[in-house]
Parts: structure tokens; sequence; C-alpha cells
């Protein structure tokens, strides 16, 4: 789960990890209000949506305007500038051309900058550990100074016995290029970025651009959050910060029947029991020349119903053009699962082509009910087959 800049932030500070002050703002009133509530000279407007590149990004409605972060030099302006981004959709490198409409503004107290950095953790799974990923080509993007100035690049791995030591710390800031004071704020901030990417179960954690100011303070401009998932029980504080808007509304409905569902752009809809499996079939239906629509894995114990939710979210992508459902029976049994396939395609009134290949216990059972449901379901006798038949029939379909 990811969340919106303002919320990393306040995470942030509450750790004591150095941030400007703000307020968040759903309405131009809001945006006022904040505004003075900070007080001048200068402010800063920012679209609150979960993809970067706000700054360089353009709102759809005004290609030639300003991006998603504006400099505001008066209250007028500050309510001027939330005016043009609330309820626009805001178009940056990472929300793709449909953009995102602009829903909440973070009012922001202007910042004046020496100096732009980068820095990042994140769990290297190569290493197995934390890792600080920390450049002097601050404000663009990582992956960009990756391809252009790999050396620019400093990685440092945390032994999770210790923590990220003081030296470590230290060895980072030199990297930076912070000196005399500068060193010390920088230590700081490390340990408590650490600290809360630890304590709260973060995946990802990226300050872009972290900054030197003017009178050498170091504070986090930017900040981005990622969360394991699987860890959020242990902080409902951080669960409740979601917001549905900034997600696929197949993943969220998906969630809500503990489907593990990930949309993607091809055209073939899959249904399977078990993530290693999922994965294989998607490869095997790139191997046949088709494209997956969907990773979906229904889990071990797929009643009915969830079969039935699972085919109607398939469904729902107007991009779906067949689907292959590839169930193993190992604790489910096959003539379940078959049942659950004959009810859920009478129930959608399914008008594409599905391909059901069936293993396990009760095999024979499972295809006999497919069979006799007459139902246009083609049986397969293996993932190969499978997959050739579900490629060969949406062609053929087309
Ligand atoms: P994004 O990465 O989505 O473009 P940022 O928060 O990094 O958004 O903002 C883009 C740029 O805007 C920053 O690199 C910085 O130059 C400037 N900026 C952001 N916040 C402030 C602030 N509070 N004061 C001054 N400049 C800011
Ligand atoms: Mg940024």
């Amino acid at each position: 789960m990811n969340i919106h800049e303002y919320q990393a932030k306040s995470l942030l500070a509450k750790f004591g990890v150095a941030v400007p002050r703000g307020h968040v703002a759903y309405t131009p009133d809001e945006a006022e209000a904040a505004a003075k509530e900070l007080g001048g000279p200068v402010w800063v407007v920012k679209s609150q949506i979960h993809a970067g590149g706000r700054g360089a990004g353009r709102f759809q409605d005004d290609p030639e305007g300003k991006g998603g972060v504006r400099v505001s030099k008066s209250i007028e302006e500050v309510r001027a500038n939330a005016g043009a981004m609330l309820g626009h959709v805001l178009v940056t490198k990472q929300t793709g051309s449909a953009g995102k409409e602009v829903k909440r503004l973070y009012i922001e107290e202007g910042c004046d900058i020496a100096r732009e950095l980068y820095l990042s953790m994140l769990v290297d799974r190569a290493s197995s550990r934390v890792t600080v990923v920390a450049s002097t080509e601050g404000g663009m993007e990582i992956e960009e100074v990756a391809a252009s100035h790999p050396e620019k690049i400093v990685k440092e791995p945390v032994d999770p016995a210790v923590g990220l030591m003081p030296f470590q710390a230290r060895k980072i800031a030199f990297a930076l290029g912070l000196e005399g004071k500068q060193v010390g704020a920088a230590a700081k901030f490390l340990a408590a970025m650490y600290k809360a990417f630890t304590e709260l179960d973060v995946s990802l954690m990226e300050i872009n651009p972290l900054v030197v100011t003017g009178e050498g303070a170091v504070i986090a401009l930017d900040a981005k959050m990622g969360f394991d998932d699987n860890a959020l029980f242990r902080h409902p504080d951080v669960a409740e910060m979601r917001d549905e808007d900034e997600e696929d509304p197949m993943e969220i409905e998906a969630g809500r029947h503990e489907l593990n569902y990930i949309k993607l752009d091809g055209n073939i809809g899959c249904m399977v029991n078990g993530a290693g499996l999922a994965m294989a079939t998607m490869d095997i239906i790139k191997l046949y020349g088709g494209e997956p629509a969907n990773f979906l894995d229904v889990g071990g114990g797929a009643t009915k119903e969830r079969v039935t939710a699972a085919f109607k979210i398939i469904l729902s992508d107007p991009n779906v053009e067949g689907i292959l459902v590839n169930i193993f029976g190992g604790i489910m049994r096959c003539d379940v699962i078959a049942e659950g396939v004959v009810a859920a395609a009478r129930e959608v009134s399914l008008h594409v082509p599905l391909v059901v290949r069936l293993e396990g216990t009760n095999v024979e059972l499972g295809k006999k009910i497919l069979e006799e449901s007459g139902l246009p379901i083609v049986s397969a006798d293996n993932l190969a087959d499978a997959a050739e038949k579900i490629v060969s029939a949406v062609k053929e379909a087309n």
C-alpha cells in the first residue's frame, strides 16, 4: 500500500525526521486557511496523488500551464493555484496518459533550497537487507541517474542485527558532499528514517529531493512511502491512510473477496489457484503467443462464491477476450471447482471462450460436470494444451 506525501511526512515527523511545516487541504478555502496559519512569505501548493513527477507534470486541461507543484508568493496566489489543481487531471511521467484527478493538496511552507539530493531506503532482495541508496543528483528520477551516471549512486546495506550504524550514516553523508554540522544533521535524519522504516514495516521510502537549505539544515522536501501489505494489520493508523481513489477499482473489489488480482495489459483472463501456478500460467500463455490480462490467485480454499466473484472481476476488464481457468485440486476437489465454474459462467452469462484445465482430486468427476453443463467450455488436459487452446480460441474469435 502506498500513501500520499503529506501522510508520509506526518509519519516521518513523528520519528524525528526533519520535514517542512504544512497542512492538507481539500478545498481552496482550506488551502487559504492553511496558508494563513503557516504564514509566508512563500508557500508551495502541492498536488497529492500517488505518482511522482508532479512538478514536471501538466494538467490535462492546461497543457501549456504550470505543473502540479507550484511556488506561490501570496495568499491569493495559493488560492488561485488550489483552484487550478483541485478537480483537475494531472498527467505525469508516472501516471500514464490518463492522468490522475487531484482531490487533495498539501500546502507547505516555501523552502530556501541550496542543494537537492536523493535518499531512499528499500528492501534489497539480493542481499535480503534494508539498503540505503543515496545520490548527489536529487530532484531527478533515480532510474535516469542509474542509466546515465551509475557512479553517482551509493548503496549501503544495513545489518539487521545492529541496525544502521553511525559510521554508515556518516559515510552516506560524506558521499552526499555534506560538511560541518550538516553531517551530524544527516546522521540524525538517517537514524530516524531507519527507525521509521523498520518499525512501520515499510517496503520503500524515497526522499527526493532531500535538501540542504540556505541555512545548512537537512530536510525532506518530498516523501514517498510504500508498506508491506501483509504487515498492515500491525499498523491500524497506517492502514487508515489508504486512499482507495488512488487504487485500481478491480483490485479493491478483488481484495474484498480475498482474491489476489493484478490487472495487466493483455486479453486472456486467468483464474488460477496458487501464486506460483498463476505465474507459470501467465508464462505459458505468452509462450503460445498470447498476452495475459491479469494475474489472479483464487487461493487455496476457493468457494463457489469466490470463483463467481473472480469471474466477474475478470470479465469487468473490457480487454478480456477469453478466459483460462487453471486449477490444481489438491486440498480443493476438482468437482467443487467445476461446479463453481459452471455456476459462475451461467450467472455472468459468459460471452467469451473459456478453457478449463483441471488436475488432481476428483478430476474425472470435475470434467464430467463441465461436459454435462451444456456450456461451451473447452476442457484441456494439461497446461500446454490449455494455453494453446485459449490462445487459438481468442485468435479465431477475432
Ligand atoms: P515531484 O517529485 O512529484 O515532482 P516534489 O515534492 O519533489 O514533487 O517537488 C518537485 C520540486 O518542487 C522539488 O524538487 C523542489 O525543487 C520543489 N519543491 C517542492 N516542495 C518545495 C517546498 N516546500 N519549497 C520549495 N520548493 C519545493
Ligand atoms: Mg520528488
